[in-house]
Order: structure tokens, then sequence, then C-alpha cells
């Protein structure tokens, strides 16, 4: 695999690791807009599904390496691996890639509990058996997404979370429940935006004025940076409006670098205003192979 790319945030590298493209359906993806408007800049295929990327941001700092989320993984039955066109990932590829391995991991923080963003927190090994993804790593996610997750007795959040028993399981020792914005370390934050799920966090670096932020589902392509260009998926849309403007308009603002969860074309930007309208500036492209 070639070497993934990265950025410098002061004292900190940001490498943009993926799990690898997969595909899902347009609609969900961009809930009330119509195909009309989305399908040249995320082009379906005859099952209406558009490319999507796992992009995953390292964090690395001297011994600390903090990956925000973890991709599919490879613990898809083959039914589903057909579904969502996405095999073995790219993970470990990428992690080589940069000298590293699972287990130079120091911790994990989840963004949510959805299976594109937690099922490589587990890994399927050749007996079948699911084991630790990263074993030497802390795992953070919000209390209120555990809740809700592991016992919600709604039937569209019990769909949402049907793998999550799997993927936990075996990181039960591993996992430190947060509450609410939380420092990770003197210059890694999470801060709850809900929106997405009700407990959807989001990850800031900040150093020396600089800023890099993982918006996550919120602004999960580069298309959602656009009001109403939300997912289907999100539990309250309203809320992602709100919030993804005004982490935009800071990012703008302060020149952050914004990661992309699921940009196929592109791992990170400089935002900028351009007329009165969210714009692409300087880019961290994704075309990667295996
Ligand atoms: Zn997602």
């Amino acid at each position: 695999m070639e070497r993934p790319p990265e950025i410098r945030i002061g004292s900190h590298r940001i490498v943009f690791l993926t799990d690898g493209y997969w595909r899902n359906d347009g609609g969900c993806m961009f809930g009330v807009v119509p195909r009309e408007l989305w399908k040249r800049s995320h082009p379906p295929d005859d099952r209406n599904r558009i490319r999507l990327n796992l992009t995953c941001p390292l964090i690395v700092r001297g011994s600390d390496a903090i990956l925000i989320d973890t991709g599919i993984g490879n613990r898809l039955d083959d039914r589903e691996r057909e579904i969502f066109d996405h095999g073995e990932g790219w993970m470990l590829n990428g992690l080589r890639a940069i000298g590293m391995e699972p287990g130079d991991i120091t911790a994990v923080v989840l963004s949510h509990l959805h299976f594109d963003h937690c099922g490589g927190i587990v890994r399927r090994r050749e007996s079948g058996r699911l084991e630790a993804a990263f074993p030497r790593a802390r795992l953070f996610i919000q209390k209120g997404e555990l809740e809700i997750a592991r016992s919600s007795s709604n039937e569209r959040l019990r769909a949402a979370y049907r793998h999550v028993e799997e993927c936990l399981g075996p990181n039960a020792n591993s996992i430190e429940a947060i509450e609410g914005a939380a420092r990770l370390t003197s210059s890694v934050v999470a801060e709850v935006t809900g929106g997405h799920t009700r407990d959807h966090q989001v990850i800031l670096v900040h150093e020396n004025g600089e800023c890099f932020a993982h918006l996550a589902d919120i602004v999960p392509t580069r298309s959602h940076m656009s009001g109403p260009w939300n997912q289907a998926y999100d539990l309250d849309a309203m809320t992602t409006m709100e919030r993804k403007a005004a982490y935009l308009a800071e990012a703008v603002r302060e020149r952050w670098w914004v990661s992309f969860a699921h940009d196929d074309a592109i791992f990170a930007a400089r935002i900028v205003l351009d007329c009165g309208k969210l714009r692409i500036g300087e880019t961290i492209v994704a075309e990667q192979k295996n």
C-alpha cells in the first residue's frame, strides 16, 4: 500500500488511514436531497449505491497513537460484504505502511457506534473468532451512545446497533465511557454534537493556534457542508445542521483542517468561504489503492 498522507498540527502528526472504499445507497446518504442534485458529484451504480470512504485519522505524538473510528473491519458475512462492497478492509495495510502495527495504537475514540465506524474494533481470525483489533488501546465511547446502542427497545435503533455486542464484547475490558466534552490528552478533545445519533461526538486537535477537526458523520462528505445535505440516518437533522454550521464557520475563520469520514475523493481540506458558500480550499486527496 502506498504511504497514507499526513498533516502536522503543532507537534502532532495526523495520518489519514482508511479502512478502504465501500458502497451505500445514495438516497440514505443525502436524505431529502433529490438524486438529480447529488448524482453528478457522487455517481450512483446500477443499484443506486455511491462510492464512499472509511477515513480514520490517526493522531500521533510521542508514544501516543490515537485512532479516530475504525471503519467496517472484516467482520461482515458474505451477504453483507456484497451489499456494501467491502471485504477485509485496509486498516492493517495502512498501519504497516507507516511502520506501525495494531499493538502500537494506544487509544481508539469512536464518534458513534454505527457499524461503519466501530466494526474495525474487532478482527475476525481464520477460526472465525472475533478478537480485539487493537489489543493495547483504551477505547473511548460516549456513555449515552453505549447505553442506547446496548439497550434501546426502539425498532429503528435496535436495527442500527444490531452488531454492537459482537464489536464491544471482545473489547469489554478496554471501554472507557466518557460523558460530554472530554479531554483525551492536553491537546485532543472530544465534543458531543448529537444530530446523527443523540450522543455523536467529534474530535479536535488544538496546538499553537492550529486545529484539526474530524466531524465524523455530521459532515461525512464535502457535499454535506451544505446545510440541508444530511444523511437520512440522522436522528435529528436540525441539530446536525446547527452544529456543522457552527464548526464549519470556525473552521473558515481559524483555518482549520477538517477531515471527512466518507468522502471518496478527499481525506481532508481547509474550508473557505466563496461568495457566501462553503468550499474546499487546500486539499489532501484520498485516491488510495490497497
Ligand atoms: Zn458513517
